[in-house]
Parts: C-alpha cells; sequence; structure tokens
C-alpha cells in the first residue's frame, strides 16, 4: 500500500476559512501529525489517529510523519494559516534532505488562508502595495539578521507585517523592533495590532507608531505597519494603489 504525505494549513482559525481541498484532506487521512494546538483543531473521528507534539520539535515531528506515509498510512502534517509561511512544510523539506529514502513518497503542500491576509482583510487593505512579512522569532535566526531586515524594509518603504511578535525566548525583541522603526523615521506609520483573527476574541486595534507599546502585542497577534502613504478611512485601514 502507498502511503501518501499531505501538508496543510488549517487558516486562522474559523472553520470557514478552511479550503475544501484541506477539508477533503483531513477526511481522508488516517493520521493527523502537528503541534498539539493545531492538531486539536482536527475533529477526532473512527479511523483518525491524531499525533499531537510539542512545539519546537518541527524536524523530528517531520521525521515520523514521512515514516508512517513510508508505512502506508496517510497522513496530513497540519500548520495553522498556511503550511508555507513560517511553518511545518520547510520542515518536511529539510527532513527531506536528511533522509533520501523517502524523496519519491507522493507529497502535496496544500495553502492556507495565512495569518497576514485574515488581518489585513479584518483592517482594509494595509497590504494593498507592495509589502514583506518578516517572523520576529530568534529562534532559528540570530537576531540581528531581523533588525537589519525590519530597517531595509522601513527603508523600501513596504508595509510589514510581523509574525510572531512576542517570541517567548526574547520577550524584549519587539521593543526593541519598534525602537528601530521608529529611529528608521516611521514614528507616524499606522500600525495594526490584529489579534486573535478569525476567532470569537478576534481583536483589531490601529495606532500610530510613535503610540505602540510592546505589551499591544502577544503570540496571537499579527502585526501590520503600513508603508508611509497609508491611510484611514472610516474605520478602515488601507493602502492606496500608487507610491509616491
Ligand atoms: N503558518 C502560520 C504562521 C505561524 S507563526 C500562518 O500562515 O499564519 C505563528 C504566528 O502567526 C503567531 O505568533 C501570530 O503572529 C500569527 N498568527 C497565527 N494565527 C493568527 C491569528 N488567528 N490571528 C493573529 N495572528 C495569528
Amino acid at each position: 500500500m502507498t502511503g501518501t504525505l499531505t501538508i496543510a494549513g488549517l487558516g486562522p482559525g474559523d472553520e470557514a476559512l478552511i479550503t475544501p481541498e484541506v477539508s477533503a484532506a483531513l477526511a481522508a487521512a488516517t493520521d493527523i501529525v502537528g503541534y498539539a494546538p493545531y492538531v486539536a483543531r482536527v475533529r477526532p473521528r473512527d479511523g483518525l489517529t491524531l499525533h499531537p507534539s510539542d512545539n519546537r520539535v518541527e524536524l523530528q515531528r517531520a521525521g515520523d510523519a514521512l515514516q508512517l506515509a513510508s508505512e502506508g498510512r496517510h497522513v496530513v502534517v497540519v500548520s495553522s494559516g498556511d503550511p508555507g509561511v513560517f511553518a511545518m512544510a520547510s520542515a518536511v523539506f529539510e527532513a527531506l534532505e536528511e533522509f533520501p529514502q523517502w524523496r519519491e513518497l507522493p507529497i502535496r503542500v496544500l495553502p492556507g488562508v495565512t495569518a497576514m491576509l485574515a488581518a489585513a482583510a479584518s483592517a482594509g487593505a494595509p497590504l494593498g502595495h507592495d509589502f514583506c512579512a518578516i517572523n520576529l522569532s530568534d529562534n532559528l535566526k540570530p537576531w540581528p539578521v531581523i533588525e537589519k531586515r525590519l530597517r531595509l524594509a522601513a527603508e523600501a518603504d513596504f508595509a510589514i507585517a510581523m509574525y510572531n511578535p512576542r517570541s517567548a525566548s526574547r520577550p524584549e525583541g519587539f521593543g526593541r523592533a519598534l525602537e528601530i522603526l521608529r529611529e528608521a523615521g516611521c514614528g507616524e506609520r499606522f500600525v495594526i495590532f490584529a489579534r486573535a483573527v478569525s476567532a470569537p476574541d478576534q481583536r483589531i486595534e490601529t495606532v500610530k507608531l510613535h503610540e505602540a507599546s510592546p505589551e499591544m502585542a502577544d503570540m496571537r497577534t499579527l502585526v501590520i505597519v503600513g508603508n508611509s502613504a497609508t491611510r484611514r478611512v472610516g474605520r478602515w485601514v488601507y493602502a492606496p494603489r500608487h507610491a509616491r
């Protein structure tokens, strides 16, 4: 029996934002592998084995998933949002580099609605012009790299979507990120704090960057810094389509 490995994104939280393609993969799965809170979002049923694991064991988890698929199981590795955005798809490909014996397995990556898109839609259209996404966790990259990318993104006048703003290992990082952006002359830019987007406790708050403080974000927050032309209309925040 040939197994399969599907790497799927569950979207930001609301079931309505799970794509039909991902729902079909979950319905056909024999095994669900992933970080425990994401596995908990999959409804248990007969014939389905759930394999929740801890945070930060991505490579181990990817290896386990490949092993199960090689034994003939239909495995779905779940991530929140999109599996290719700061999530499990890269970890699976890293494992494939390490273990060539699994390279012939049928593997599919199914996209999902990533947090920054759901956050942007809730606020208006702050990513309507050029933008970039930065993971503020320094778990897998040195902090100076994050600082450099923030400075250059500010200089390039990108809107900036920030994932993992408050990393557990470096709670002071987000405050430093705000400081760097202030030093780069972004104090008057709008900043959107989008917390628990699409969940019942969703909260969207927009302030000027010079008014922003580190406590306004936690691990369930996606932060979007507007570009220099980003503006408000009524309760909405958007980036005009033209650059100055
Ligand atoms: N693969 C995921 C990102 C994983 S990193 C995706 O594509 O969305 C985890 C970070 O994503 C969190 O720290 C937070 O910054 C952001 N995030 C995930 N879900 C979110 C939600 N519902 N609301 C706000 N931010 C969210």
